[in-house]
């Protein structure tokens, strides 16, 4: 920060504040108007919500851009190492706020917005969060990004600037509606395109050899075209430090020399059209989580941004360092899933081919900077491409990958000199069929490190799905459980609670989440308790206003606010969760005095939009909804929510105003879920499977404050290894059959028996995920949710002791465990204000 600039005037000093980075409220108010005139071009009286919003934003940026360029500028004169975090998603959602909050200015912004006489909510809901992911995967890509810079850990983040990021969400008629995301049309305030560090990248084409002129033999890659990466950098802080690193993004362009045949033969048109076509790559984000789409734009995708990525890096080293040989050693590159997999042959090409170096001095060089995180569970999510495809893209990067498994395979066949059956189980290409490039056995290939995200995910991950990579490098394995940010997804989206524990205990959790445990003592005090659950009733009556607003449905903040948000898809079980919300229905019907406890059934989520099943359970939600929404027999004991269109900004209104988490998958199916942890941070119990993190959080918190239901992955295993029958069940619980045989009937869809067929025959015929087998316990373990809710006292106590145990799931501890056991990273402080040491909180 600029000091304020004194001027000595007679015995009274008078300051003035730099209009770019003075804090006074007088100063923030000119700011704005200077940004407002200066930037948007528009005087208040002609300005929209969103040029205030706009010049809002710039004035924020103006506070932190201090911060970033001395972070850069010192990272690029110090031989740090630096961690480079690739992802093919991030999900940031909205920045002001959050930058508002590290930079403690979030009061003396609201209190000069509001004194210009500006609505401050309103044009903080201008901001278009940058939605670009799907679910958990990104996610945890941006809560990483946030801990990194609040730890004062050097890195940088490397994705794909999407133009159109994942769609918005409507419902029509109980249906989801895909609408294109235009997060960028009014301008994005937050980034900064860098022109001038553009990078190319190759694609399709042929290779060839020759000897170069010390008669050594090379390859070289002779692409059919060329695409230009631009980068777009935003800055990342860290709270209530100086760091801010970067998270830079890639846009795809045409290359000037594209185009030049085409424009000498006259083909003007042609031309254009080309160029259109490449500037694609970047153009939208592919909806699918959880399931991959073999296309081709998907695979160009990963590779550009790979590429641009790796070359940048490369760029970046040889500013402050002699050759790479070291290169390794200043970087650690971690693979968020299989999507940047590529990098290990992009790496390997440009050490060889650009840089030449020898093939055993690159592969040490390459194998000793990766590692990967693996995030699935899913057979039909593990990233296998077509050989030939493969092939035709990238005709260099596939000869690369033949010697590199041409040399493991020696490798292999001397570990198990007589198991050639080894060899086809880790052989990077698969030749069971059509031939594959499989991109997981790329990835534990290239890289020194391999990491699940739960305990139970590494587990799974050494005992079943990596087994035979797990038996070779077992040295390879180790789990890192993944964590939320506290600052986003307490701080920012829970002000009530966190100002709450503030009062009790000081804000040190903020940045040392551990410290939590000292509310324990407060679960004892029913004083506390009391305050506590006014708090969450407050809370809920926020979103009862929301959804009031938003779907002009009422709902009742008394009532016990059940909730299931996230992706949805079969193996996350929203449909079980409909089939104790009909269990309920029909007990009531059959009872019209049943004593139950009210209830709010709220479910948000995206499906994909060409996951058939997916799209079904929404309208089925939707269907049982209207239905019971307005019976007058239920006379609103139970109401059920579907809230369009789920992403970060909606996150932050739902988590908070839980009761109840679901987080009912199938065991052995969910690899962490951080859904799960934000819910528990925020005081809600969870009511879950043995998946995921589930169970360490049920660990953390206490078996006696969790409610635990379903079979166990073993359990599960052995069912299966029976073969499971479904229709067991169907026919042995009356309520079950009752539930089915309701929906079957048409019921919920005006008549129509057919429309929910494939949801019910699938369940009573197949049921992969095996909702039948669990729907018993699941509904017993609902009712008790329900009794133990009717105690409001000890339902307090369960609340305050999952927040006070739940410090293991920040963020910043996953990225400790990363930076001490796979990284060797450490911390680079960069000199801190005093003006960000204050302890002021946010105020309600
Ligand atoms: C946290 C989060 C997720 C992940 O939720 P899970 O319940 O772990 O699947 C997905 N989407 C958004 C917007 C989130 O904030």
């Amino acid at each position: 920060m600029n000091p304020p600039i004194t001027v000595p005037l007679d015995e009274c000093p008078i300051i003035i504040e730099d209009d770019r980075t003075g804090l006074s409220i007088e100063t923030i108010r000119r700011a704005l108007l200077d940004n407002l005139y200066y930037v948007q071009g528009k005087t208040p009286q002609t300005a929209t919500k969103n040029d205030f919003y706009m010049a809002l934003a710039y004035t924020v940026r103006d506070r932190l851009l201090k911060r970033w360029l001395s972070t850069q500028l010192t990272y690029r004169k110090t031989p740090v190492k630096t961690v480079s975090y690739l992802s093919a998603e991030f999900l940031l959602g909205p920045h002001l706020i959050n930058n508002l909050i590290s930079l403690n200015l979030y009061d003396p912004f609201k209190k000069a917005i509001e004194e210009s006489g500006l609505n401050f909510q309103e044009l903080v809901d201008q901001e278009e969060e940058p939605g670009l992911g799907n679910g958990g995967l990104g996610r945890l890509a941006a809560c990483y990004m946030d801990s990194l810079a609040t730890l004062e850990i050097p890195a940088i983040g490397y994705g794909i600037r999407y133009e159109f990021g994942i769609f918005d969400q409507e419902i029509k008629d109980g249906w989801q509606v895909e609408i294109t995301d235009k997060w960028l049309q009014y301008g994005n305030p937050w980034e900064i395109a860098r022109p001038e560090f553009a990078q190319l990248v190759k694609f399709g084409g042929y290779t060839e050899s020759y000897y170069d002129q010390d008669h050594i033999y090379r390859v070289r890659w002779v692409p059919r075209y060329t695409v230009n990466g631009i980068p777009y950098d935003t800055p990342i802080l860290g709270y209530r430090v100086n760091t801010a690193n970067t998270l830079r993004l890639w846009k795809a362009e045409a290359s000037e020399s594209f185009n030049f045949e085409r424009f000498n033969v006259g083909d003007y048109y042609g031309a254009v059209r080309d160029k259109v076509a490449c500037e694609t790559i970047s153009k939208v984000l592919y909806p699918n989580d959880e399931q991959i789409q073999g296309k081709e734009l998907r695979l160009e995708q990963q590779f550009f941004f790979v590429s641009c990525s790796l070359q940048d890096m490369i760029r970046i080293h040889l500013n402050k360092n002699a050759s790479l040989d070291n290169f390794h050693e200043m970087w650690s590159i971690q693979l968020n899933d299989t999507h940047p997999a590529i990098g290990v042959a992009e790496l390997m090409r440009l050490l060889l081919d650009e840089n030449n170096y020898d093939w055993d001095t690159a592969w040490n060089i390459t194998k000793n900077t990766f590692a990967y995180t693996n995030h699935t569970l899913l057979p039909e999510a593990l990233e296998k491409w077509p050989l030939n495809i493969f092939g035709r893209m990238l005709p260099r990067h596939l000869e690369i990958i033949y010697a590199i498994n041409h040399r493991f395979l020696d490798e292999v066949r001397i570990h198990y000199p007589n198991d050639v059956s080894k060899l086809a189980c880790l052989s990077i290409i698969d030749e069971t069929g059509e031939k594959y490039v499989r991109m997981a056995h790329l990835a534990c290939v290239g890289s020194f490190a391999i990491n699940g995200v739960a305990a139970l995910h590494t587990e799974l991950l050494k005992s079943d799905v990596l087994r035979d990579f797990y038996e070779l490098y077992p040295e390879k394995f180790s789990n890192k459980t993944n964590g939320v940010t506290p600052r986003r997804w307490m701080v920012l989206s829970n002000p009530r609670m966190s100002f709450t524990i503030c009062e009790k205990i000081g804000d040190s959790w903020i940045k040392n989440l551990d410290d939590l445990r000292q509310l324990e003592g407060y679960a004892e005090d029913g004083g506390f308790r009391n305050y506590w659950q006014q708090i969450k009733k407050e809370v809920k009556q926020d979103l009862a206003n929301y959804i009031q607003a938003k779907l002009d449905i009422k709902v009742d903040p008394h009532s016990l606010f059940d909730v299931q948000v996230k992706r949805i898809h079969e193996y996350k079980r929203q449909h079980l969760n409909v089939l104790n919300i009909v269990t309920l229905y029909n007990r009531i019907k059959n009872n019209p005095n049943l004593d139950v406890t009210p209830r709010t059934f709220i479910f948000g989520g995206k499906a994909a939009p060409g996951y058939f099943m997916a799209k079904l359970i929404i309208k089925l939600i939707n269907s049982v909804a209207d239905v019971v929404n307005n019976d007058p027999v239920i006379c609103d004991r139970i109401k059920v929510i579907f809230l369009p269109d789920y992403n970060v900004t909606f996150g932050q209104r739902v988590y908070p105003a839980a009761d109840i988490s679901e987080q009912i998958s199938t065991a052995g199916k969910e690899a962490s879920g951080t859904g799960n942890m934000k819910f528990s941070l925020n005081g809600a119990l969870t009511i879950g499977t043995l998946d995921g993190a589930n169970v360490e959080i049920r660990e953390s918190v206490g078996a006696e404050n969790f409610f635990l239901f379903g079979l166990t992955t073993e359990e599960v295993y052995a069912i299966r290894a029976n073969r499971y029958t479904p229709r067991d069940y169907y026919n042995s619980d009356e309520e079950l059959k009752a539930v089915l045989d309701l929906i079957s009937t048409g019921f919920f869809s005006h008549g129509d028996p057919n429309l929910f067929r494939p949801i019910v025959d699938n369940l009573l015929y197949s049921d992969p995920y095996m909702l039948l087998a669990d729907y018993r316990s699941y509904v017993d373990a609902q009712d008790a949710v329900g009794c133990a809710y009717r105690d409001q006292d000890h339902w307090g106590r369960m609340s305050i002791l999952n927040v006070a145990r739940m410090g293991k799931f920040s963020s910043d501890r996953s990225i400790k465990d990363y930076c001490n056991d796979i990284w060797k990273t450490k911390p680079f402080a960069i000199d801190v204000p005093e003006y960000m040491q204050s302890q002021a909180m946010l105020k309600v």
